[in-house]
């Protein structure tokens, strides 16, 4: 086992702003071991008090649409007023491709020079909620260590964009001027979540191009119903190597979280994301549990057998199975 900080070295570590503490405080977070759990428990517990105090911002979009440049350029601004930002990532293609999307290159080098900014590539987990979970308590851990910002990027594919939308409180949709919704995936789906949507790399001889995808999107847009009757969802061009509309962005988001904080809308939704999390940390774990119980994989195996060759409906087995686990549960009881 590496060996693990006192509780008090690791909470002041992350309290002082030592960012080499925080990265060791979430590798702990991050830990499947259970007695790494109980010391992440304990400093979630301890730090809970400390938490909530940024603003998370979620970014998505297609492999290529320049999302770590935008983030890059996004994020120096952001230390430019002198504030800090942590960038945290969701990238379950690690587990799937055993090479991740995002993290296979050397990313924001820049903005990883700056003291006011933290950069973290995403956690290996077995499943997609066993990243999630790691994601958000690193940004809990983040938010102890006094960030004001947290980006949280994701890869424009399957279900990681659900997974962070539930975790921030502005959600940022990339979209690459001049190529086809169907090209970049967008399902329609995608676009219902974003907050906003930025048509990005509009400079040289793609202002055009971007300008018409805005008026496109703005467009298709008001064809949408809206998710909510506070917030008009704007479409924004910017270019991350000429810095044309990263401010615009970033205005944006101010005045977002601003309305919301009005309204008591910010609140709200993070205390149902809360709630949220606890139902699928408590399924995650259940299901770790279950996993764990030689005698039911025994069971299991049999039931799939006798459930591929039509022996026994599926809803007979399952529920076999169920009886089958209640009574493993049972003989670690007694
Ligand atoms: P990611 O895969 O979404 O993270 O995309 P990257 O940030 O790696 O960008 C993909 C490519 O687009 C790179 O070659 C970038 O140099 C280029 N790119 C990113 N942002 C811009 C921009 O604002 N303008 C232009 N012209 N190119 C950009």
């Amino acid at each position: 086992m590496k060996s693990r900080l006192t509780l008090e070295e690791y909470y002041s570590g992350i309290r002082n702003g030592d960012n080499v503490v925080l990265a060791q405080a979430i590798t702990l977070v991050e830990s499947t071991l259970p007695q790494d759990q109980q010391l992440a428990d304990k400093l979630l517990n301890k730090i809970l008090p400390s938490t909530g105090n940024a603003i998370r911002i979620g970014i998505t979009g297609i492999p290529g649409v320049g999302k770590s440049t935008l983030i890059e350029t996004f994020g120096k601004h952001i230390t430019d007023m002198e504030k800090k930002v942590a960038v945290l990532t969701v990238d379950p293609s690690s587990q799937i491709t055993k090479g991740s999307i995002l993290g296979d290159k050397t990313r924001m080098e820049e903005l990883s020079k700056s003291n006011l900014a933290f950069i973290r590539p995403s956690s290996s987990g077995t499943a997609l909620g066993g990243v999630t979970h790691a994601t958000r308590e690193a940004m809990l851990v983040c938010e102890a260590a006094g960030f004001e910002v947290i980006l949280i990027e994701t890869v424009g594919v399957g279900q990681s964009e659900v997974a962070v939308r539930n975790m921030v409180d502005f959600f940022l949709l990339l979209i690459l001027p001049g190529a086809g919704d169907e090209l970049q995936g967008l399902k329609k789906g995608i676009i219902e979540m974003a907050d906003a949507l930025v048509i990005t790399k509009a400079d040289g001889d793609n202002i055009k191009r971007a300008k018409q995808a805005q008026a496109e999107y703005e467009h298709a847009l008001h064809l949408l119903p809206s998710s909510s009757d506070r917030w008009k969802v704007s479409v924004l061009t910017c270019s991350a190597l000429t810095r044309e509309g990263i401010d615009d962005i970033w205005t944006l988001i101010q005045e977002y979280i601003t309305i919301s904080k009005q309204s008591g809308s910010l609140q709200k939704n993070r205390e149902q994301q809360n709630i949220r999390w606890l139902n699928e940390y408590f399924n995650e774990l259940l299901l770790n549990d279950i996993s764990r119980l030689n005698s039911l994989h025994k069971t299991k195996e049999i039931l799939e057998e006798r459930v591929r060759k039509s022996e026994v409906p599926v809803s007979t087995a399952a529920r076999q199975l169920l009886d089958a686990y209640r009574e493993a549960i049972r003989g670690i009881k007694s």
